[in-house]
């Protein structure tokens, strides 16, 4: 059984540990053939850290199937499906759209780019963006397991959806199949809890290879925009989530916090939503309490379309290149920055730097010069990390109001009064 106050401290220690550790490396200038950054940094940790953020995306794709296919089924009626999927979409939309407004309001009052003596002579190539139509026709799988191997979330949230409904109306066939699927997603469980156990390894080599090769010269030159970003991060993740968490589902928002903490460390350290998914999924169903019908589907949605932080950046991130430029942005330039950032969170795929990609969008939905995008590159990976934090916690937030509004939450888990999950993970109560 995992000591779970344990492992969050060691988590934090690990990441605390390689944040400075890394740090100091830098700070070294170690030299390219220097052993310390050959057979350390770009061996020894760079390989722990990879392998263990392979060993959590391995698991994402069974996960997100069985996890999915086993609550769908157990939400036997169809309505109910329909009313979860719209209130999530729903408050996924809404807690972006917040986002982005948060952003651009206060770098309208701290205007990062105002007076900057930056070299706007920039290149950065924008990918065309597909048409609404082919995005909304990719939803749907042509082949499932195409959409598996290639990790394509939103089908394969779609397929593992229809599978459960179908489990769901199939009679004793469809009670052997959920059985089945019930059995696996224990197991699937399990194999997250394993793994969490060499976590704070894990977090410890990423931080270290991260902060070793971090360049933090970039953020002087943009430091107003940098902290802006961070600031609107913290105030997001403080103030709306808080709110909504005490308001709207009557919790205490600091018993959210506490037990999701950990979570964002791997968010951090990977900078991956995706990747983050098992961490996610497993402590949003055993330690805030949500139970898996809603999470198995709130989780990887919001994974995969919910990026509260990525839409931060894009706010700030827009006001600074009109303002690095010397360009306006009219009050329906804002009401259109609002927009497309909440729609382009939507297309952010989970991983690494993405979201500088879909920023694209949203300079051109503006007029913006798109090479803008080569101004704030340099301090974009710490901002990444951060940003990936929040929009997890965006996720879990939405995935705990939802549940509790569906009934289908256990105040007990979520006040750590006893403890769901495998067999031997249940306390004596
Ligand atoms: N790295 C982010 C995530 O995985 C996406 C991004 O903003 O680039 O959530």
């Amino acid at each position: 059984m995992i000591d779970r106050s344990a492992l969050t401290r060691n988590i934090l220690i690990g990441m605390g540990l390689g944040l400075v550790l890394g740090s100091i490396f830098h700070a070294m200038g170690l030299a390219e053939t220097n052993p310390l950054l050959v057979f350390g940094v770009n061996g020894l940790f760079d390989l722990g850290g990879k392998a263990f953020v392979a060993s959590l995306k391995l698991l994402v794709v069974p996960l997100v199937f069985v996890s999915l296919a086993c609550g769908a089924s157990n939400l036997s009626d169809g309505s109910s499906i329909g009313r979860i999927g719209a209130k999530t979409i729903g408050l996924y939309l809404m807690t972006t759209a917040i986002a982005v407004t948060l952003a651009l309001t206060v770098a309208n009052i701290v205007d990062p780019g105002a007076n900057l003596s930056l070299n706007t002579d920039t290149e950065f190539e924008a990918s065309e963006s597909p048409p609404l139509k082919k995005v909304l026709l990719d939803i749907i799988p042509t082949n499932p397991i195409e959409a598996m191997a290639e990790g394509n979330m939103l089908q394969v949230i779609v397929f593992a959806i229809l599978i459960g409904v179908a489990i769901a109306k199939s009679g004793t066939s469809g009670e052997r199949v959920r059985e089945a699927l019930n059995d696996w997603n224990e197991v699937v469980m399990r194999l997250i809890m394993m793994l969490m156990a060499i976590a704070p390894f894990g977090v410890f080599c990423l931080m270290v290879t991260l902060f070793s090769n971090m360049g933090f010269a970039a953020i002087a030159d943009l430091a107003k925009y940098f902290f802006t970003v961070a600031g609107v991060l913290i105030l997001h993740f403080l103030l709306t989530y808080a709110l909504l968490v005490r308001l709207v589902a009557n919790l205490n928002p600091i018993t959210f916090y506490r037990s999701f903490a950990p979570v964002m460390a791997y968010a951090f350290s990977t900078s991956s939503s995706n990747a983050t998914i098992p961490i996610t999924l497993e402590t949003v169903e055993h330690r805030l309490g949500v139970r898996n019908e809603v999470a198995s589907f709130t989780v990887p949605l919001g994974a995969t379309i919910n990026m509260d932080g990525t839409a931060i950046m894009q706010g700030v991130a827009t006001v600074f290149i009109a303002q690095a430029y010397n360009l306006d942005i009219s009050m329906s330039g804002y009401l259109m920055v609002v927009l497309t950032a909440t729609l382009a969170s939507i297309g952010t795929a989970g991983v690494p730097g993405v979201g500088l990609i879909t920023l694209a969008l949203v300079l051109q939905q503006v007029g913006l010069p798109v090479e803008g995008i080569a101004l704030i590159i340099g301090v974009d990976r710490l901002l990444d990390m951060m940003r990936t934090a929040v929009n997890v916690s965006g996720d879990a937030a939405i995935s705990t109001i939802v549940a509790k509004s569906e009934g289908k939450f256990d105040l007990a888990v979520y006040e750590q009064r006893t403890m769901p999950g495998t067999s031997e993970d249940k306390p004596a109560s």
